[in-house]
């Protein structure tokens, strides 16, 4: 039997834990990184060429927020110098029009766009900030420019009901994809599930909805969802399977096979300053038993109660 492990087809470059909203159900780790360990511009760049010649073809820029990283202009150029598709994964806070000009100059391919509903009311319960008003400013410049644009809606409790609110916001862009992503129960969102889960009825709403969307705007629009372990029949193997399609590096250079295992207790990460020799690739890191996945979700942080503790946010500087 072959040993041999495919390449993923996409880096995951988690630029910084940084961000200017601090959304409850953040897959960012409990323990945040802070800008002075973040990784320099030229290991980016090294990063992303040794990407590319491990058969990477798509850099996912992402954190946090990667808008906050002051040389973002730069890794994007560095992206598409080694040859990759290079999409922003943004709330699109720190942005504006004059920046997205300069980053589509510097070559941006994509930009995925995320909401937390569809009235300030609810982003700002979920962000903690009033972030509503300036992503729909986004939506109207993004009609302006030759880019490939996803939206992406993150599904919870009090958001599931306004899917067709969702739908309309989504028509009325430039966008030829929507995902709507119900909220995986990691770190933050582990910490919070108590307030986020849906009910199941809540769920089975929704389903219906999506997929007489799929079918309604088929050839438009595609309309992709993602329904919480939870509920799902079988849990789904994580990250499409482990280094198939994707993989990770974390803000200070772990190379990872999923956002969150680095809470899989005994999973031992090559230390290295060499990407090719932290990729999982040629080096392959032990996977964990699903047991020991489990029982890291399970040991980490306690839900909260809403009624009596503010929730946990992530906060990095
Ligand atoms: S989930 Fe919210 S807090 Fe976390 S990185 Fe995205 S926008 Fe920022």
């Amino acid at each position: 039997m072959s040993t041999a492990i495919s390449n993923p087809l996409a880096l995951i470059a988690e630029l910084t834990h940084r961000c200017p909203l601090h959304c409850v159900y953040c897959s960012n780790p409990l323990e945040l990184q802070n800008r002075a360990n973040e990784l320099t511009t030229e290991t980016w760049s090294r990063i992303f060429r040794e990407a590319a010649e491990l058969g990477v073809l798509q850099a996912d820029l992402t954190g946090g927020e990667p808008l906050a990283r002051t040389d973002i202009l730069e890794l994007v150029r560095a992206a598409r110098a080694a040859g990759l598709y290079v999409n922003l994964i943004t709330s699109g806070m720190p942005l504006d029009e004059a920046r997205l000009a300069k980053l589509m100059e510097a070559g941006l391919d994509h930009l995925q766009l995320s909401f937390q509903g569809t009235t300030e009311e609810i982003a700002a319960d979920i962000s903690g900030t009033k972030s509503h008003a300036q992503k729909l400013r986004v939506l109207e410049w993004l009609k302006r420019v030759r880019v490939a644009v996803t939206l992406n809606f993150v599904i919870h409790r009090n958001n599931i009901d306004q899917i067709e609110q969702m739908l309309a916001l989504a028509e009325s862009s430039s966008t030829t994809r929507v995902e709507f992503a119900n909220v995986q129960y990691y770190g933050w969102a582990f910490a919070n599930r108590e307030r986020l889960l849906p009910t199941h009825a809540q769920l089975d709403r929704s389903i219906e909805t999506l997929k007489s969307a799929q079918e309604r705007l088929r050839g438009k629009i595609r309309v992709e969802y993602v329904v919480p372990d939870y509920y799902a029949k079988y849990p789904k193997p994580c990250m499409g399977g482990w280094g198939r399609k994707l993989m990770l590096i974390t803000p200070t250079g772990e190379a990872l096979p999923c956002h969150a295992a680095q809470i899989i207790p005994g999973l031992q990460l090559p230390p290295s300053k060499n990407f090719a020799a932290k990729t999982g690739c040629k080096n392959p890191a032990k996977p964990a038993t699903a047991a020991s996945k489990i029982s890291a979700v399970a040991a980490a942080k306690p839900c909260s109660s809403p009624a009596t503790q503010p929730l946990p946010i992530p906060s990095a500087r």
